[in-house]
């Protein structure tokens, strides 16, 4: 197993065997958070680091504050799975993986400790510094691969990450009545709705037909930007909100 040094000062190396080289890039340009989805974090540890796992992450997060360098950063590690962003589909080539220990969706949404998200602001805001990573490009695994990933999850608090400057974020619309689009809905308004979402970043088909991949786009969108309500209903609160964090874009 390769030794390195590592990236993030403050982080012990422990290294995993599961990574390769990253193909067509100097270096990276995204950083990609996850939740690690396991009862604790020493089986997640343990299993990024078994090389019959096959997946792996550059960081790795403990509820504490303590934070494991996995991969070299130079290297790919490999924590996305099929993803896409932006026209990109091998996001492991073009980001940092780091896995957050929480036991997630199955284990009841935990609260994330705020020792550890003091950690995951210092590590992305040393990442993001020393690779030059624009905040619109802080993501969640459940944003690259609408669907089929859920995580870091609906209770990250993305807003605190982004008072500390890492990540694109404004102020959620209030939810209220209104116009909205739905599975089965079709036209120009579910058209525009799409590119939006596509402009974004988000791997959105703009066909016109609110179809399910639509309302899994809807969703992912929902879990990291207006978490109070995921229904992939394109509702005014959900549509203004899109809006205004395009319009929030440094070329919006
Ligand atoms: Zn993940």
């Amino acid at each position: 197993m390769t030794q390195f040094l590592p990236d993030f000062a403050q982080a012990d190396v422990a290294a995993s065997p599961n990574f390769g080289d990253r193909k067509d890039v100097s270096r990276p340009d995204m950083i990609i958070l996850h939740y690690t989805g396991m009862p604790t974090a020493a089986a997640a540890f343990d299993w990024l680091r078994r090389p019959e796992s096959e997946v792996s992450s550059h960081y790795f997060v403990w509820e504490d504050g303590r934070v494991s360098q996995l991969v070299a950063e130079d290297k790919r590690a490999w924590h996305a799975g099929k993803s896409f962003w932006k026209g990109e589909a091998d996001i492991n080539s073009h980001s940092v993986g780091v896995e957050i220990a929480n036991a997630g969706h199955p284990g009841g949404l935990p609260a994330f400790p705020a020792a550890q998200i003091e950690a995951v602001i210092a590590l992305c805001r040393d990442i993001a510094a020393r690779h030059d990573i624009a905040p619109e490009r802080v993501l969640g695994h459940s944003d690259v691969a609408p669907v089929r990933k859920v995580d870091p999850g609906e209770k990250f608090p993305w807003e605190a990450l982004a008072e500390a400057g890492v990540g694109h974020h404004v102020e959620p619309a209030v939810i209220s009545g209104g116009r909205f689009f739905q599975r089965g809905d079709a036209g120009p308004p579910v058209e525009a709705l799409q590119a939006m979402l596509a402009l974004y970043g988000y791997h959105a088909p703009v066909s016109g037909e609110f179809c399910d991949r639509t309302a899994g786009v809807v969703e992912a969108f929902q879990r990291h930007f207006r978490p109070e309500r995921i229904d992939g209903v394109a509702d005014a609160s959900t549509i203004d909100t899109l809006h205004r964090l395009l319009r929030a874009l440094p070329d919006g």
